[in-house]
């Protein structure tokens, strides 16, 4: 009777509850101050606007949203794709890759690699690269890595004169919301902006591999600190369990503003000239009605390396050669499309355990438990930036003391099974001779990823028409010092399963071999360069194709104030003007470019307040803060074998 009392009257509480419920998951999954914002609404495009920004992606959606901020200039911002808020399924982390190849994706490949893709489907690898608004920042992986300080030092070095890194700094920390209350304490973070970044990477994976880089003195870092040897679990762009996308960051809040035009679902064919001058942008519908719309002030492209790379081409810019192969007239003589640099990873090392508990999985994710986790607290599986659960920065063996960032990345994700042969269009043969049959589910794999590759490509046009995708040929493995490099860190990596952590958790690796490559013996070098040059792995941040650089550099596309040489009224302000392959990855230094870009176009210093805050720290103690203890660091990529003379 009592019992029975006691279960009527928790019934009675049953619907509020479920209420309750609700609430909290709109709240968890929107935020109070999204629920009231205005949804895109279709309008047609006026004659003329101030500003035109082309490309509504990770760039695009910050620039157009800070140009917005002037409420005297009107702004159009054009983009291909849709709004991402017609797929709520796009804001789950873990599911990521699900939108590479759908409507959200470009679905480019590159041409035939000669050196590299040996194994993959007509020896091309898949490009994915976002498409709506917020671009590759809806598709991506969503790790905050910033890169080295020597990146953008490097560049203001190399011309990019205003671009050095304590330039750059005052922008990082105005775009970020750090939720890490340790991190915020350092001079290297911010709180308060419009990006959040949280700490994702806490699963088992995490704790075993805390453990085992303790065992090789590898240090638990800030990997957007000062010193990025070491490793340390991810941040990720990620605000209660939703994808912090730029377009949920940046654009979704400035939907009100009435001198913001957000055009979607039109694509950019060409930029106009008039002589030297942009004026316009040739623009057509979904559907076909073509249009120009003209500039008052500047056209700025953030169309993404492929994306502004194509379109500089289609109007005019880029090499004389190419372009009057295309039979296209030439507006500047530029090296558009040249300079294309990606990172290159090797093929997954996977880790194998007979316990349970370590894998971070879809069907498990996907359990009642863990979906009511997710939904109500925003955390759990559902939550991981696809299974990127922490990286790492080693030192190579005889990494030359001068090189003073890391060249070698490890991405660790908490899946044995990370890709699927589809996924990275490698043939299945190939694929299942290495991958087939695991002798678990449960385990993790570590990608040893090339971060400064020497080799160099290009993106050429296919033809005049601008529904042809462009020829991408990032030239992977074309130098062999690329090669070498990833062979030391597939060797360290495999060296890794010697350390104590890993016999007490009974890790082991494959005993397989790729089949073309097995001639060459059991993960001899010459195996591991066979097996790399067959199973090559885009980077996914390629940069370079308009380098930033000195205004009179002939190598450069567009100046340090991101002006398109030889020509008025055109800017770039994507991935695409990174002069050179960061040492982290592009999502967060993108965020800050289009940050600093805007404030040159709006003659303004948003971040001066920052700036005289930390004055102190970042300008008079800036050699002290910057100068670290990386010459006394003695760990290498020889690993367990140092540890061990130790
Ligand atoms: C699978 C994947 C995972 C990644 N993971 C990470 C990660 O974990 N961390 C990280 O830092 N970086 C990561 N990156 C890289 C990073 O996300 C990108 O480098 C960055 O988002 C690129 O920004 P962007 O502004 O240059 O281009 P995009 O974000 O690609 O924006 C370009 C936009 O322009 C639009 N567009 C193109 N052409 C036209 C046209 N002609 N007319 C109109 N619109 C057009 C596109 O539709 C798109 O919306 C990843 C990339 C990929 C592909």
């Amino acid at each position: 009777m009592l019992l029975s009392g006691n279960s009527m009257g928790i019934r009675r509480y049953i619907p509020s509850m479920v209420v309750l419920g609700i609430a909290v998951a709109v709240y968890r999954y929107f935020g109070l101050e999204e629920i009231f914002e205005e949804l895109i609404k279709p309008r047609s495009l006026q004659e003329r606007y101030d500003y035109i920004v082309v490309g509504g992606g990770t760039a695009g959606a910050v620039m157009a949203a800070r140009l917005s901020e002037d409420r005297d200039k009107s702004i159009l911002l054009i983009e291909a794709g849709v709004d991402p808020s017609v797929e709520p399924n796009i804001d789950i982390p873990l599911m990521a890759d699900s939108f590479h190849g759908t409507d959200f994706d470009w679905q480019y490949h590159t041409v035939p690699q000669k050196h590299g893709c040996l194994g993959h489907k007509e020896q091309s690898a898949i490009w994915p690269s976002g498409k709506g608004l917020g671009g590759t920042s809806l598709i991506n992986y969503m790790q905050y890595l910033r890169g080295s300080r020597y990146d953008y030092d490097s560049w203001a070095s190399g011309g990019a004169t205003g671009w050095g890194y304590k330039d750059v700094l005052p922008y990082f920390i105005k775009s970020e919301d750090q939720q890490n209350g340790e991190f915020v304490r350092t001079v290297f973070h911010g709180f308060g902006g419009r990006l959040s970044v949280t700490d994702v990477g806490q699963s088992m994976v995490n704790q075993i591999m805390g453990l085992c880089f303790k065992e090789i003195s590898l240090k638990k870092r800030d990997l957007n600190g000062k010193n990025q040897f070491g490793w340390g679990p991810t941040q990720a762009t990620v605000k209660r369990g939703v994808r912090w996308s730029t377009y949920k960051a940046y654009l979704k809040r400035v939907l009100s503003h009435k001198n913001l035009h957000v055009a979607t679902r039109i694509t950019a064919l060409k930029v106009i000239f008039e002589g030297k001058k942009a004026i316009g942008v040739l623009v057509r519908r979904d559907g076909g009605e073509e249009k120009v719309v003209l500039a008052n002030k500047d056209i700025i492209l953030t169309a993404g390396t492929v994306g502004t790379t194509k379109l500089l081409l289609l109007s005019g810019i880029g090499p004389k050669k190419h372009l009057q192969e295309m039979k296209i007239p030439v507006v500047a003589d530029l090296p558009v499309g040249e300079n294309l640099q990606d990172h290159v990873s090797a093929d997954g090392i996977e880790f194998f355990t007979p316990f349970p508990g370590v894998t971070i999985s879809m069907s498990k994710a996907d359990s009642f438990l863990s979906s009511w986790r997710y939904t109500l607290f925003g955390s759990g599986m559902k939550a991981s930036p696809r299974f990127r659960e922490a990286s790492a920065y080693i030192r190579l063996r005889n990494q030359p003391p001068n090189i003073k960032y890391p060249l070698l990345a490890l991405h660790i994700a908490a899946n044995p099974q990370a890709f699927t042969a589809q996924a990275v269009n490698v043939r299945k043969e190939i694929w299942d001779s290495i991958h087939g049959n695991p002798p678990t589910r449960e385990g993790f794999t570590i990608f040893p990823v090339l971060l400064h590759p020497r080799s160099k490509g290009t993106i050429r046009l296919r033809s005049s028409n601008p529904d042809d995708a462009p020829l991408i040929n990032p030239n992977y493995l074309a130098d062999e010092t690329d090669v070498k490099i990833l062979v030391e860190g597939v060797q360290f990596v495999r060296r890794l399963i010697k350390t104590e952590v890993m016999g007490h958790w009974e890790m082991r690796l494959t005993s397989r071999l790729l089949s073309e490559c097995a001639k060459f013996g059991n993960y001899t070098p010459a195996y591991i360069e066979c097996h790399v040059r067959r199973i090559t792995l885009p980077g996914r941040s390629p940069v370079g194709t308009a380098k930033m650089g000195a205004a009179n550099d002939p190598t450069a596309v567009v100046d340090p104030l991101l002006r398109v040489r030889g020509v008025k009224g055109l800017r770039v302000a994507d991935a695409s003007i990174i002069p050179s392959c960061m040492t982290g990855d592009t999502y967060a230094t993108q965020v800050m470019i289009a940050e600093k870009a805007a404030d040159m176009i709006r003659d303004k210093d948003t971040v001066a307040a920052i700036k005289a805050y930390f004055k102190h720290l970042i300008e008079s103690q800036h050699k002290k803060i910057m100068d670290d203890d990386e010459s006394n660091e003695t760990h290498s990529s020889h690993g367990v074998e140092d540890q061990k003379r130790r």
